[in-house]
Formats: C-alpha cells, structure tokens, sequence
C-alpha cells in the first residue's frame, strides 16, 4: 500500500459516517503529502477546510490512520496544499462542482461508476443487494408490492428502524427499480426538502418547488424525523403528501423511530403518516449478518474464510453500516500489511475498532442521564423549566456534551432539552466552551461525566 492507498482506505471508513455533501466539502483534495516514520502530514487545499478538519474530523483521522497502517503514530498535520497528481485522489476524480447535473443525469462526484442520478439515487442500493433475512423481510416485500403496485396497495408505506439497518438502501431500491419504468420518481432526504422549500419558496421561486415535489408518482422521503421542529417545511410536506395522495401518487417514507417519538412532529402529519402501512427494519440476526458480509466481500472481490466472516458478524451486531466498516477496515488493513488475514489478525483489528465504535454510540440519553447522576438532580429538572443555578448550569453541560460528542444538531439539542429553542443550545454551548479555557473545575466535571457515560 503507498501512500495514496492508505488515504483511500481512510476516506472509505470516513465515508461510511459522513453525509455526502460533508465528506465531498472537507475531504475533496486532501491526501497524504507525507508519511515519514510517525508523522503523517494530511494536505487539505484551504485553511478554512485545515480548521474543520482538524477541529471535526482530526480523531477520526487519527484513528483510522493507525488501524489501518497498524504504526503507532505520533502527529498528524494538517498542511495547505494543493496536490500536484489530482489524478491520484480516486474518491474526487471531478472537477464538477457538487449537484452539477451532467448531460446523461449522473452527477459524478467520485468515480465510482454512478453516484446520485437526477432522481436523487445512488445505484448502489438494490433490491439485487440487498440481504434479505429476519429482521428485513417484511420490509422488503412491502417495497417490492409497492414498486409492483404503486399507489394502490400500500399508500403511504413508511419504513420505520434503527441506524444502520438498511432503510435508506431500501427506499432507493424502490426507486431505482422503479425508473426502469417510470421517470416520474423523486428521493429526497427531509433535510434536502426542507432546504428546497426554504431556498425555492423564499426566493419567490414556489412554483419550481411544486413542480419538483408534485409533478412524480413516486416520492420517497428519507429521515423524515429531522423534520421535527421545522415548521415551515412540515406544513409544506403536509400539502405535498395530501396532494400526490389524492392523486393516487406512492409516498415511501422512512424514519428512524416511531413517528409519536418524533419531537415536535405535528400532531395532523404525524396522522397521515401512520395513516397506511407501518413496517419495522429490526436488528438482523447472525445469519443474515454473516449473508451480509459474504455478499459485501463478494462485491469486493475479497474473501475470507466462514470462521472470521463469522467472528466478525458476531462481534458488531448493533449496525449493518459498522458491520460494513469493519469488514473494510479488515480489508485495508490486510492489503496494507499484504497479509493472509487470520482469526487472530482480525482479532486485532476489530478490537480496536470496537472500543471506537462503543465510543460512538453516546446518545442524548445517555449524556443527559450520566449528567443528571453526576449533579444529583433528576432528568426531569434537568430538562424543566425552573432556572436555578444549580440546574442551569448542569443543563448547559449536558448541552456541550450533546454538541461534542454526539452529533447532534443545536434545533435537535434544544429539542432534547425540554423543547428549548436552538439559540439557547448556541449560548450555553458558547458558554461551557470559553469556561472550560479558564476553569479547570469545570473541565474535570466533563471529564467525570464522560466517564460515567461510558460506565451506565
Ligand atoms: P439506514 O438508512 O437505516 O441508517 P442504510 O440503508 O444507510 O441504513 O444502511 C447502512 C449500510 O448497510 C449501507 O451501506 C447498506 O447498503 C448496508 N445494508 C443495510 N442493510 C443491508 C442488507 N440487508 N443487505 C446488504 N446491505 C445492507
Ligand atoms: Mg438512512
């Protein structure tokens, strides 16, 4: 593996956590400008992309670097600099900006053969692909009846599921099976809806924005629990549901709980939501994992003998997505060192793998109970109402907590706050931030709250 090699592998571990328009805005023309005993210095072009990085990504970076090259790294830099091969970056091969439509619909932004097409699917997700085992099955036959039916059987079919369990590779699925007959066919995430409304609606431009969303047969809406709290695009999903639904027109929804779970969810959408067919993606079992995972090496041209693909599969069973970043990192790791993998050696690997991946499942719940355990207040207060010190200043550390360590947006962190405003959730983070610069007290406090999280 040299050097470019390595950073491939890196950029296809950050891939699997990043959303598209983050992974292609921080790490489009970065690469590895040296890589010297310890010290590896990451060229990034700007220093506005050298601050992100280093301030969003660095751990992750960090990380990645050391389990895949397996030495034991001291530094990364970070270095303004523009690659003189910009052929080499095989992740960017483009110099199209993102969203630019080509002539024949694809927007290539790496060169992978196709990534996301006019209708907003990436070809990669197929029902050809998709693993079907308990857990799924429901799911998928109710996709496949409504690709077979659409607007008749199933209206609306809402797919409800965990993180990482395949929701969104089987709302695209229906989607790219259905444009080998129809063109008519819009997905969409509900963050790209609602900055379609916000952008089209309040630049004057409302009829291009009921051009796009009404003028298909088939619309698929990702995560529509990011449309909690939004206001504005709720009502506008509203009218686009009722619409195309009175038209007989399929609505394929996901989310990643129930839709009563969904904070500040109008009560009416929440209604017609749940008004057709529920269906549940739960956790796979260990058969269909190992299934998963044989297909993935297949896609791969990689393989690795039943005892490992099953110390794998029973090793990361939370997430189909972390099931598949382990099988990489194993991978990379192996074609760096130009090893046989064996179960020992991928022993290695997953075990550091595993403490990151326990690191990363911290949620609101678990930061606002470690939170309330370490001041002695209950959750309740925590997030009520009352304003004494002693619960305002808890409330804005679990606040920071929540923006640190997980990925929490501020409107969602004011949501999980008692329904505060986001502004708040700005101020008080503001607030820890600079304290924790000149109050060491305070930075102990996180510190041991951490701890606790980690320990509930
Ligand atoms: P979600 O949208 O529920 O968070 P995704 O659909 O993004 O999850 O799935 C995460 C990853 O796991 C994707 O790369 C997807 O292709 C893969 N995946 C999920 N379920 C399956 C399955 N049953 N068979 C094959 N791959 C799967
Ligand atoms: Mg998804």
């Amino acid at each position: 593996m040299d050097n470019n090699q390595i950073w491939q592998a890196v950029l296809g571990e950050m891939e699997l956590n990043l959303s598209k328009a983050n992974f292609i805005t921080w790490l489009k023309q970065t690469f590895i400008s040296s890589f010297e005993d310890d010290q590896v210095v990451i060229g990034v072009p700007n220093i506005f992309t050298k601050t992100w990085i280093e301030r969003k990504y660095h751990k992750e970076i960090y990380t990645s670097l050391k389990n895949i090259t397996n030495i034991k790294i001291k530094q990364v830099l970070y270095k303004t600099e523009i690659q003189k091969n910009t052929q080499t970056n095989e992740f960017f091969n483009t110099n199209k900006p993102i969203n630019q439509t080509s002539t024949d619909g694809n927007n290539y932004h790496n060169n992978k053969p196709v990534t996301t097409n006019r209708f907003g699917l990436n070809s990669r997700y197929l029902f050809d692909t998709f693993i079907v085992g308990k857990g799924n099955e429901l799911a998928c036959a109710a996709c496949q009846a409504v690709v077979a039916n659409p607007g008749v059987t199933y209206n609306p079919l809402l797919i409800h599921g965990g993180v990482g369990l395949g929701k969104t590779h089987l709302l695209q699925a229906v989607g790219n099976l259905a444009i080998k007959t129809t063109d008519r066919v819009l997905y969409a995430t509900s963050e790209t809806f609602s900055y379609d409304y916000i952008n089209t609606v309040r630049g004057g431009h409302a009829k291009d924005f009921k051009d796009r969303y009404r003028n298909v047969d088939l619309l698929l809406i990702d995560d529509v629990q990011f449309m909690g709290g939004k206001d504005g695009t709720q009502e506008a999903f509203f009218h686009t549901f009722n619409d195309l639904h009175n038209m007989n027109k399929q609505i394929v929804i996901t989310s990643d709980r129930h839709i009563k779970s969904i904070p500040a969810l109008e009560k009416r959408l929440a209604s017609r939501l749940g008004s057709g067919m529920i269906v549940n993606i739960t956790l796979p079992d260990i058969e269909t994992r190992i299934a998963i995972l044989e297909k993935k090496c297949k896609e791969k041209n990689y393989s690795l003998t039943f005892e490992i693909l099953n110390y794998i599969a029973s090793h990361v069973q939370d997430s189909i997505r972390d099931l598949e970043g382990a099988l990489n990192r194993v991978i990379a790791v192996h074609e760096f060192n130009n090893s046989m993998p064996t179960k020992e050696s991928v022993e290695d690997v997953l075990n550091d793998l595993l403490t990151t991946l326990r690191t990363k499942a911290i949620t609101a719940k678990n930061i606002l109970e470690a939170t309330a355990r370490f001041y002695d207040i209950s959750i309740k207060d925590l997030i009520g109402k009352r304003r004494q010190k002693e619960l305002v200043f808890p409330r804005q550390i679990a606040i920071f907590l929540m923006r640190e360590d997980s990925n929490l947006s501020y409107p969602a962190i004011g949501q999980e706050i008692g329904g505060r405003d986001h502004t708040t959730a700005i101020h008080s983070y503001n607030k820890i931030a600079k304290q924790l610069k000149i109050n060491k007290k305070t930075k102990q406090e996180i510190e041991s709250i951490k701890q606790l999280i980690y320990s509930i």
